[in-house]
């Protein structure tokens, strides 16, 4: 046993590609993985474990990997006694109850007495148990969504993203029971191993910054000196801009970061207020 970190992430599924672009954008160097069980970085001391994602919480609550990446749907289904650490903004999903299209939606107490399918019983009948509904839990673990057709359940809870299997099955979706996104778990038992709970806060800081970096661009333009009260009343607060001098004396140079998904709103406005000359770069790394 060395005295690497663990790091159990899914084999091969969805959060697997996800999950690695994002121990990569912390400067991790990892092979690819091919069929090993397990792969050590090579530039830092953490071992990666590639379990079936059903399995990680498990192994984490047990001591097996020290930390995992995981969906929040399956560490809640499978009740382990894990610490959520991070939530990390990519495997978003719904968890949805759905009934036949050509049946009105039901009220939630409609679906008293009826049976209802999924893969995720114990979510479901917390759900159940908080909105008082006495409904009978049907557990299949895979296709839930042919339960109705099959004459086995009167309704379903599963996971929706585009809704075209639930189409493709006569079925639609009415009330969201669970939102989901991938989460970084962490064994109980991390605190009392002072060496190992140092490289998890290194570990943990490394993903905040990609995190960070990834929500966030950095944005330069120039600007008619008079514009600069309008142009700051434009860019969000997040942190005061820089402002530079250029050889042009009547105008300045404007950096300031923002959160990628506001460019397009504020581009405009920028335009108007007298900004040229816009670049928008890609950050690699970001601590706040
Ligand atoms: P395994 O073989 O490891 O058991 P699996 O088939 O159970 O894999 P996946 O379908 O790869 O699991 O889903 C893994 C996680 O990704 C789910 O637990 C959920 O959190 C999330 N997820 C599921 N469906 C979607 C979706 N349509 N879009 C985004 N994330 C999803
Ligand atoms: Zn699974």
């Amino acid at each position: 046993m060395n005295g690497n970190l663990k790091l159990a992430i899914q084999k091969s599924g969805r959060l697997t590609e996800k999950s690695l672009q994002l121990l990569r954008a912390c400067g991790l160097d990892i092979e690819n993985y091919s069929d090993r069980l397990i792969v050590s970085a090579r530039n830092y001391e953490l071992d990666l474990l590639f379990l079936r994602d059903d399995d990680i919480p498990e192994y984490v609550q047990d001591g097996v990997a020290d930390i995992g990446i995981v969906g929040e749907d399956v560490v809640i289904e499978k009740e382990a006694d894990v610490e959520i650490i991070k939530r990390l903004a990519y495997g978003r999903c719904r968890l949805m109850l759905a009934g036949p299209e050509d049946r009105n939606i039901p009220e939630l107490d409609q679906l008293n007495g009826k049976r209802v399918a999924t893969s995720y019983p114990k979510i479901l009948s917390n759900f159940f148990r908080n909105n008082k509904i006495d409904a009978k839990i049907i557990q299949i673990s895979g296709s839930v969504e042919i339960a109705p057709s099959l004459g086995i359940a009167d309704y379903i809870c599963d996971i929706v993203s585009t809704g075209n299997t639930l189409k493709l099955n006569k079925l639609k979706k009415f009330i969201t029971v669970f939102d989901s996104e991938a989460v970084l778990i962490g064994s109980k038992n991390l605190t009392s191993d002072t060496e190992k709970f140092l490289k998890l806060k290194n570990l943990i800081l490394r993903i905040e910054s990609a995190l960070n970096a990834k929500n966030s661009k950095y944005l330069m333009m120039n600007i008619p000196k008079s514009a600069l009260q309008k142009i700051r009343e434009i860019l969000p607060a997040l942190k005061s801009p820089t402002i530079l001098p250029l050889a042009d004396e009547s105008m300045l140079a404007v950096h300031a970061v923002i959160p990628s998904e506001m460019f397009w709103e504020i581009q405009e406005k920028l335009h108007l207020a007298g900004a040229s000359g816009l670049l928008l770069i890609p950050i690699e790394n970001m601590i706040l």
